[in-house]
């Protein structure tokens, strides 16, 4: 994780508050006291942790989703309502994601309180809106590493414009967390190219891997539409095992944040054809791991998911992934 700043570093902070004549210059001599820490609030795990890596030792940062957690479903509780209410700054990752929060998103907003989606910058030619999502784009933009490295420059320049004497530790912040992505994006790549070219299919229980897919250059099906609220029909279920078995597919991923029966229906649907389905593993789409682990951080669980998926499709990626911290 980044944000450990150095002496050298605050005290660049400090001559940068004196010279815009604010906070002083009372941290060129202790380098404690300009120190602001700012109670920072999140929704889910991937936003959590660009936003802890960003605010670094100058924000608390609480996720109000734990492990496992469904964002599309989960409901905000009245202890994460009084959490958003005392926060400074409440950052959640938007485009419809967390669907149960937009009238408090809209309230809280309505109070002057800093609010803000971390896909809110993103280049509209850069989100996917499939036809089935009915005018809505694509929510999961955390599954394309370089564009959910966007996100975490747009939370340095939000924490920079409301705690400006410290623009710059943010900034220093979101390189060094950028320098981490930017070396998980060129692993995904390199590892989902080892696929051998019909067997680059990736069928998941619901459609999270769409940015994933655009990004790293692997065909991905899905049970389940874009959110996990609908249940997807007898007809998609029929539809992706005639693909699997037409395609000769031999493994399908399950979610850890979504119901497997759906997959489980897939399996048997098969085997009443006579081909065999495997699970291929389980994958991280909507949210990390458990917490404490690498999987339960940003980078870990997709250098997961991309190892996992490389390798029960007959491509070549480390066991223990891009730098040998995954735990199976
Ligand atoms: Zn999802």
């Amino acid at each position: 994780m980044t944000g450990k700043c150095s002496i050298a570093l605050w005290a660049a902070v400090g001559l940068l508050a004196m010279s815009v004549g604010c906070g002083g210059g009372e941290a060129a001599n202790g380098g404690e006291s300009i120190k602001s820490t700012q109670q920072i609030v999140t929704t889910c795990g991937m936003v959590t942790d660009i936003v802890a890596a960003v605010a670094g030792d100058l924000g608390e940062v609480e996720g109000l989703m734990r492990a496992g957690v469904d964002p599309h479903l989960y409901q905000p509780t009245r202890g994460d309502i009084a959490k958003l209410t005392s926060a400074d700054v409440v950052f959640y990752s938007g485009l419809l994601l967390e669907g149960n929060f937009a009238d408090t998103f809209s309230n809280l907003e309505q109070s002057g309180k800093p609010v803000y989606a971390v896909t809110a910058q993103i280049d509209k030619s850069h989100l996917r809106s499939p036809p089935e999502f009915e005018g809505h784009p694509d929510p999961h933009v955390w599954m394309d590493v370089q564009a959910w490295s966007k996100c975490a420059e747009f939370v340095a320049q939000q924490l920079g414009a409301i705690d400006p004497a410290n623009a710059k530790v943010y900034l220093d912040n979101c390189d060094a967390y950028k320098a981490e992505l930017s070396a998980l994006d060129t692993y995904i790549k390199q590892v989902i190219g080892t696929i051998p070219e019909e067997q680059r299919v990736l069928v998941t229980a619901h459609d999270a891997f769409g940015y994933f897919s655009r990004a790293y250059g692997i065909l991905v099906r899905s049970a389940q539409g874009i959110t996990t609220e609908s249940a997807p029909g007898i007809k998609d279920i029929n539809d992706l095992v005639d693909f699997l078995v037409e395609q000769k597919i031999t493994a399908i991923f399950v979610e850890q944040s979504v119901a497997k029966d759906n997959l489980q229906a897939v399996i048997e649907g098969a085997k009443k054809k006579q081909w065999e389905v495997k699970i291929g593993g389980e994958l991280y789409s909507d949210a990390p791991g458990p917490d404490g682990t690498y999987e339960g951080t940003y980078v870990g669980m997709m250098d997961h998911n991309a190892t996992v998926i490389t390798r029960a499709l007959g491509g070549e990626a480390p066991e223990k992934g891009m730098a040998g911290k995954l735990s199976e």
